[in-house]
């Protein structure tokens, strides 16, 4: 007997060459998290399908979230994803008239799937630290010429350096939670005076999460050309911003309350060996970076992603990941240079995505510029920026072997009314 949801078509976009990760919880015990591996529209219990099978990692995902998992560095991913993939195609050929192995997979498979959409997902990680870059140099050219029209868009040290800021990650939260209009102050350049009041320039961020293992010590900075070996996967990545509240308090340090209400991760965290196939160049480095920002291209590469912001179902936007200036490693490599220690949980995003065309800019404060070029919804309604009950769903496809695709687990959220 063969199944359904085993027998999966090569290019289905869960298909046996993504795998991602997540955290799961069934009705019966809900406050049992358990990891979980997607394959299809099902979810492998990978504690209890390592500890029958007894693979010598299985303690590892034995968790209520992957940190432990993230702890063991990327030989021991690398195993578990080979493990994983022979399991699952041996599962999923007919049992009856099989090999011994293939009929013990089929059994230890079956015995620990969950329909997705009779699970509850959870935060993947226990986010350790938490940095946001702006690595994109469309969104920050739009950004600077809207907030500095005056002067250059691109401040001088942009393209020598990735910014970035370090952000809050308690309030990191799973898709699929509602955000809640934060409240703040915010002064509009005409206003005598700053007003305090729920944020009434609610936006987007589409961004990319890099999850992140294998702790190391303060002072031990990680060169470009490690740094991928600490990055376990990627997830999408919302984060949420009060452009008023922003305005008003950024200068001279950067966002604070204004980002830091909520910020929303994917459920499905993509193995960075699922995405060999998305590996692209990076843009022209022009300056040359200095020495400590450069490495060789199979670490400081950029990925062939391509999101798709939705907004109450309508489609919005299609922001390239691959014209994202900075490359991750890079990222990793200045976020350490000075000394800072990387966590097991840690968790830094891209920045905004945003490419040349308007179509594939990943914020509102873009797509309407700042609010002055309002969108039409499918529906007829307009937006600036959120309304209350809106919805906005992040997803994202990327090549994957053979001819396949890679769906990454989408990021959504929806607005509820300030308290
Ligand atoms: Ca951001």
């Amino acid at each position: 007997m063969t199944s359904a949801r085993l027998d999966l078509p090569a290019d289905h976009p869960f298909g046996i060459h993504h795998l991602p990760y997540g955290v799961f919880s069934t009705p019966d015990r809900p406050d049992r998290h358990r990891i979980g591996v997607r394959f299809g529209d099902s979810v492998l219990d990978l504690g209890a399908v390592t500890r029958e099978a007894g693979v010598d990692w299985a303690i590892a995902v034995q968790q209520p979230t992957l940190n432990a998992f993230l702890a063991q560095g990327p030989a021991v991913w690398a195993t578990a994803r080979v493990w994983l993939q022979q399991l699952l195609t041996d599962a999923g050929r007919p049992a009856d008239d099989g090999t011994t192995p293939r009929r013990e997979a089929h059994h230890l498979t079956e015995a620990h799937l969950h329909p997705c959409d009779q699970v509850r997902m959870h935060l993947p990680i226990s986010v350790a630290d938490y940095v946001d870059f702006y690595a994109s140099e469309h969104h920050a050219t739009n950004v600077g010429s809207m907030f500095r029209p005056d002067g250059d868009a691109l401040t001088p040290n942009w393209k020598h350096l990735p910014i970035g800021y370090h952000g809050r990650s308690s309030t990191v939260v799973v898709s699929g939670t509602d955000i809640v209009r934060p409240v703040g102050q915010r002064k509009g350049p005409a206003d005598p005076a700053p007003i305090f009041g729920p944020s009434v320039k609610l936006d987007i961020e589409a961004e990319l999460g890099f999850v992140v293992g294998g702790a190391t010590d303060v002072g031990a900075p990680v060169p470009v050309a490690q740094a991928m070996e600490h990055v376990f996967g990627v997830a999408l990545f919302n984060d949420w911003s009060a452009r008023d509240i922003q305005a008003w308090e950024y200068v001279p340090l950067g966002p604070f309350l204004g980002k830091s209400f909520a910020s929303s991760l994917a459920a499905w965290v993509t193995p960075l060996e699922a995405l060999a196939q998305a590996r692209v160049p990076l843009p022209d480095q022009d300056p040359t970076p200095l020495d400590y920002l450069r490495g060789p291209a199979e670490s400081s590469y950029g990925l062939d992603i391509t999101m798709e912001v939705r907004v109450n179902g309508s489609l919005l936007s299609r922001p390239p990941y691959a014209t994202m200036y900075w490359s991750p490693a890079q990222m990793l490599a200045h976020l350490t240079v000075g000394g800072a220690a990387l966590r097991d949980g840690d968790l830094f995003a891209s920045g905004t995505t945003s490419g040349p065309d308007r179509d594939t800019r990943g914020s509102l404060l873009e797509l309407t510029w700042n609010g002055t070029e309002p969108l039409t919804l499918d529906d007829g309604s307009t937006r600036t920026f959120l309304q209350d009950g809106d919805e906005v769903t992040i997803s994202a496809t990327a090549p994957g072997p053979a001819g396949s695709v890679i769906g990454l687990g989408e990021v959504s959220g929806r607005i509820a009314p300030a308290h």
